[in-house]
């Protein structure tokens, strides 16, 4: 008998995936590759059933009882090690995967808030495309790493806008998902996102996908270097 309280979709939010965060990483934005490895070996031997963001997106608008537990795997920033490191161990586990990369910065250091991470080079325009071509779905996350909820209408309007563009242009498809930076975002913040042509849009927030109240406010669960594989199993419940 399906119970719909027993089984959910978890969208796991990660960033960077490499060796050890340096001085300047957050390391609540970072995996290690040893950690990474071990979930998605996790992954692949239990019940969960890691699906597209795609495929998550139908079931959580049309289907009410979720019928098994699943995992869609999302990338926040677009570094690099994505195209080096992540997606290798991806390829081994045949996982479809979302990535979000900052669009303002491609074959860049990123900079935010005047930093410039000299740890946070930004995808190339090639490693997008190819990675798009080997079926990793492209998302935006503005050309700045902007708080939208923070600047004027504008300034908002722009990130949003030229993010989509510039990554259409590049991988020659359609840009369907938007990941807020910072979690940051208000009903006027979802309203450009939806005028800009976007069908979803990610959240920060922590819960079940399956429990999202919209389209645009997609919850997720956020991967930190602190999570052992304990950890991780009990995120996901
Ligand atoms: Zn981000």
């Amino acid at each position: 008998m399906i119970n719909s309280n027993s089984t959910n979709i978890n969208i796991l939010l990660y960033h960077q995936i490499g060796d050890a965060p340096d001085s300047e990483t957050n390391p609540n934005c970072f995996c290690s590759v040893k950690e990474f490895s071990n979930q998605m070996f996790f992954l692949k031997n239990s019940n969960y059933k890691v699906i597209s963001l795609n495929e998550a997106m139908d079931m959580i608008l049309k289907i009410n009882n979720i019928d098994a537990n699943y995992v869609v795997l999302t990338f926040d920033d677009g570094c690099e090690k994505f195209y080096d490191v992540t997606f290798p161990v991806l390829e081994k586990f045949n996982f479809p995967s979302t990535i979000y990369p900052l669009a303002g910065f491609l074959g860049k250091h990123a900079i935010i808030n005047g930093h410039e991470y000299k740890s946070l080079k930004i995808l190339s325009q090639s490693m997008l495309l190819e990675l798009n071509q080997l079926g990793v779905e492209i998302g935006a996350h503005t050309m700045n790493h902007v708080k939208l909820a923070q600047v004027d209408n504008d300034t908002a309007i722009t990130e949003v806008k030229t993010s989509k563009d510039t990554l259409e242009q590049v991988i020659g498809n359609k840009i369907n998902s938007f990941s807020f930076p910072h979690g940051d975002y208000n009903s006027e913040v979802i309203e450009i996102v939806s005028q800009s042509g976007f069908t979803n849009a990610l959240t920060c927030i922590n819960g079940y996908a399956n429990n999202a109240t919209s389209a645009f406010e997609i919850p997720r669960k956020y991967i930190t270097y602190f999570d052992t594989l304990e950890k991780f199993k009990s995120k996901l419940n």
